[in-house]
């Protein structure tokens, strides 16, 4: 039977699977795209990345007027909270912008199958009630939030919320509790404490950011706390009692000991996200997940059954919009006989509180593990943005920008940096990676005055000892 419906079946709209169909039908293959949700766009565009930004710009101008930065700069104002305003504006920017994909899908003829996809066989899957049979399937499903056990999440009673519940949240809570001080904790934690809740986050680990560079992680705790943040680090929650409209958290020290108490009336659970693959019927396309619920993929994103390939959050690696539309991008390409690459070792990560704080490559702890097998070693400079002409100008002295670098042959490992627009800034050291740039490539680059970016600049010129503003 030679009559397949599509040449290129993808499963779930998010940026890896929307940008993979879309890219596909580019190529001139027959696409569908199987979403279950009501829009398309995935976690990123509907209850990620881009409502979070929403609430994280807007929130950063009611803090500004609010803790006197503006006035700083002689504008006096008193704010006053518009929040169903403020959600307005984080709905708008959703619906625009999954109503534009609609609309790329019908401009590139990607077939939108609405529903939830389950394999029936190794190259057919049903979606609402529907078979079709595609020569590939790629399963692009994402991932959604971890649960605590003991810790009940009920977004629709907006006290123990998810990530999705904290976007929404009706009132600035009193006391919001985060349980977790990863990406999601500082962020929405972010958002509710410039809006006036007081934030307490609770962190199993000893320190916030895991697997950010350690420099970065102490200094951005230190940020936190000074505005306002406050940590419970080396803790654990082991259940949540909801007592009238409050929840009555229990804490634990990591390691063991007495428990104590804390009460909130909004939790945040953020914990991390698993990958989606349940309902999906793996097993009837003969695949399995791994330990940790993953569908492994080989360099080329092809599962162990031909012809089904994965991408995005569902496969091993960060949980990154951005990692997700490279591999989607390169899995399809691979699919149309082209030869499609994603280097896993230059994806850059953002965390978009104020100051931004940004990663791309090696922490400075991984390059000198990596290089202490064969005997060499790291070199590492660092230039603290108060030096820096344009982040002092705009009264943003806090961070640094690192560079480390192979002590041997210069080679740019890894870039950090804590800094306004950090976000930004890190393009340029992942560009540079990817070429194979050295510090002294970046150093003697001519970078715009004044900008932020000089900071890296610097901070490579300090990888040799000779940074000019410090
Ligand atoms: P997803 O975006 O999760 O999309 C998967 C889609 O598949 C979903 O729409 C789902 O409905 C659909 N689906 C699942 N199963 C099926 C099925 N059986 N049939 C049909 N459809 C199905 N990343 C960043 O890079 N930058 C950020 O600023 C950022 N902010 C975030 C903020 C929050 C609050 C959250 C929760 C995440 C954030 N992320 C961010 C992470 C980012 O959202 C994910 O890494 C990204 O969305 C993963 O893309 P994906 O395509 O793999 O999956
Ligand atoms: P995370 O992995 O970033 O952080 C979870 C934190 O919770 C960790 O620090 C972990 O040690 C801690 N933790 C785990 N169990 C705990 C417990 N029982 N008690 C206390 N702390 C506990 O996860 P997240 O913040 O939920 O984010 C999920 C994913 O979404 C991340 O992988 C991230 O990449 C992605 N995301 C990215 C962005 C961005 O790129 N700006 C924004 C939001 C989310």
């Amino acid at each position: 039977m030679a009559d397949y419906d599509y040449d290129v079946l993808v499963i779930g709209a998010g940026p890896g699977g929307y940008v993979a169909a879309i890219r596909a039908a580019q190529l001139g293959l027959k696409t569908a795209c199987a979403e279950g949700r009501e829009t398309l766009g995935g976690t990123c565009l509907n209850v990620g990345c881009i409502p979070s930004k929403a609430m994280l710009h807007a929130s950063e101008y009611y803090d500004a007027a609010a803790n006197g930065a503006m006035a700083k700069m002689g504008i006096d104002v008193t704010p006053k909270l518009n929040l169903p305003a403020m959600h307005g504006q984080r709905l708008d920017a959703v619906k625009g912008l999954t109503g534009g994909i609609e609309f790329l899908f019908k401009k590139n003829k990607v077939d939108w199958l609405k529903g939830y996809a389950e394999f029936t066989g190794k190259d057919t899957v049903e979606v609402a009630g529907k078979t079709y049979r595609a020569r590939n399937i790629v399963i692009a499903t994402g991932s959604s939030v971890t649960p605590l056990p003991g810790v009940e999440v009920d977004n629709d009673g907006q006290v123990i919320v998810d990530s999705t519940g904290a976007l929404e949240l009706a009132k600035v809570p009193e006391h919001m509790v985060v349980i977790g001080g990863g990406v999601i904790g500082l962020e929405l934690g972010s958002v509710w404490r410039r809006l006036g809740a007081k934030v307490t986050c609770v962190e199993f680990l000893d320190q916030i950011l895991p697997g950010m560079d350690a420099d970065v992680r102490k200094d951005a705790n230190r940020i936190f706390k000074k505005q306002g943040i406050e940590f419970k680090l080396k803790t654990k929650v082991t259940k949540a009692e909801m007592q009238g409209k409050k929840a009555v958290l229990t804490l634990e020290p990591a390691a063991g000991g007495d428990a104590e108490t804390l009460e909130a009336d909004v939790v945040l659970v953020s914990i991390g996200r698993r990958p989606n693959t349940e309902g999906l019927g793996l097993d009837k396309a003969g695949l399995a997940v791994n330990a940790r619920g993953q569908i492994e993929t080989d360099h080329d994103f092809r599962t162990a059954v031909p012809g089904i390939w994965a991408i995005g959050d569902v496969i091993p690696g960060p949980m990154l919009a951005h990692k997700a539309s490279d591999e989607g991008i390169a899995c399809v390409e691979n699919i149309a006989g082209q030869t499609g690459i994603v280097n896993h070792d230059v994806i850059p990560s953002v965390v978009y509180t104020m100051p931004e704080i940004a990663g791309v490559g090696l922490t400075e702890e991984q390059a000198k593990e990596r290089l202490s097998v064969s005997g060499g070693e790291v070199k590492v400079g660092k230039f603290p943005m108060a030096g820096n002409s344009r982040a002092k100008t705009n009264h943003e002295p806090d961070g640094f920008v690192k560079v480390i670098a192979d002590a041997k042959t210069d080679r740019v490992l890894g870039v950090w940096i804590i800094a306004s627009v950090a976000g930004t800034m890190i393009a340029q050291a992942a560009q540079a990676m990817e070429f194979g740039a050295t510090s002294e490539d970046i150093a003697y680059t001519c970078h715009a005055h004044p900008t932020h970016s000089e900071a890296v600049k610097e901070a490579a010129m300090a990888v040799m000892g000779k940074p000019i503003h410090i």
